[in-house]
């Protein structure tokens, strides 16, 4: 499907955005017009082949390790691309991890890690954007709004999950953080929305799609039949960061097949 340049003159963040869900969002606002900066954490090669892709539409991208969960190396990714683009207009807090364990056996380490990369960080990158976008107000040639956050959550801020404790209660920590975010920032005419994936082929569940039982056991929770992939959330994405949304502001948007729709009650329960 085409994307239209919706996003021509706006300038992007995605954190996260060397692998997955992240680089599929980077690369799609690219090719929507956005000039982008590709966060990450590890991975030179594969955050410079996205920024290399990002560039054959024209615009401009750059790569930035950064670690999210990391007060200080937020606040410098924020000061260099105010510094190389002027402005920033959409935040994808996008970059996410799991650390697995049986609540017995789970570490706080492992607890703390989770909490600090996907929640926290989250927090980190909004408040800097938040900053600059109150700083910078709304500038009607670029967007009908002073900026656009979008929190990357998951069908786990509603589905309780079992073996994944720290990960559910980051994404639920994130439904309330967007909301009040939204809620807080609205009147300044940022918006603020979340998208919740459902099973997206991805390196993070690997073993969920990897072998046709798998798979075939994934399908089990997929009204739709198929697994998601990058390019269902880019295109939710590009939308909700584009003035095409402007009036939508504290929505989580589920982008699932249908995952939520409690598919164990399809032959009645
Ligand atoms: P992925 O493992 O392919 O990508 C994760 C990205 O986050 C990578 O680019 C990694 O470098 C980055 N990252 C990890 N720790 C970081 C840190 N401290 N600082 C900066 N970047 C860091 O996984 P994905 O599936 O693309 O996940 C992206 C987001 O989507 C996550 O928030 C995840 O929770 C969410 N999500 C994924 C699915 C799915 O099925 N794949 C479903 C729901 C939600």
């Amino acid at each position: 499907m085409a994307v239209h340049k919706v996003l021509t003159g706006q300038k992007a963040l995605v954190t996260g955005a060397n692998s997955g869900i992240g680089q599929g969002v980077a690369i799609a606002l690219g090719q929507a017009g956005a000039d982008v900066v590709v966060n990450y954490i590890e991975g030179d090669d594969a955050a410079n082949k996205v920024v290399d892709d990002i560039r054959r539409f024209g615009v401009n991208a750059y790569a930035h390790q950064a670690d999210v969960s990391s007060e200080q190396d937020v606040a410098g990714m924020f000061k260099r691309i105010v510094q190389e683009f002027g402005a920033i207009d959409i935040l994808i807090n996008n970059a996410g991890l799991q650390r697995d364990a049986a609540v017995h056996d789970m570490t706080l380490a492992q607890w703390n890690k989770v909490l600090s990369v996907n929640l926290t960080g989250q927090f980190l990158c909004a408040r800097e954007a938040a900053r600059e976008f109150l700083r910078r107000g709304v500038v009607p040639a670029v967007s009908c709004a002073a900026g656009k956050i979008v929190c990357m959550s998951s069908v786990h801020q509603e589905i309780p999950w079992a073996g994944h404790v720290n990960y559910a209660s980051s994404k639920g920590g994130i439904k309330l953080m967007m909301e009040s975010l939204a809620q807080e920032l609205a009147p300044h005419r940022i918006r603020v929305n979340a998208i919740a994936p459902g099973a997206i082929r991805t390196p993070i569940n690997t073993s969920a799609w990897q072998t046709r039982d798998a798979y075939n056991q994934l399908m089990k929770l997929v009204p739709y039949g198929r697994i998601g992939e990058p390019a269902d959330i880019a295109r939710a994405a590009v939308w909700l960061a584009s003035d095409h949304s402007d009036y939508v502001v504290g929505t989580t948007l589920f982008v699932d097949g249908g995952m939520t729709l409690y598919p164990g009650f399809s032959t009645g329960g």
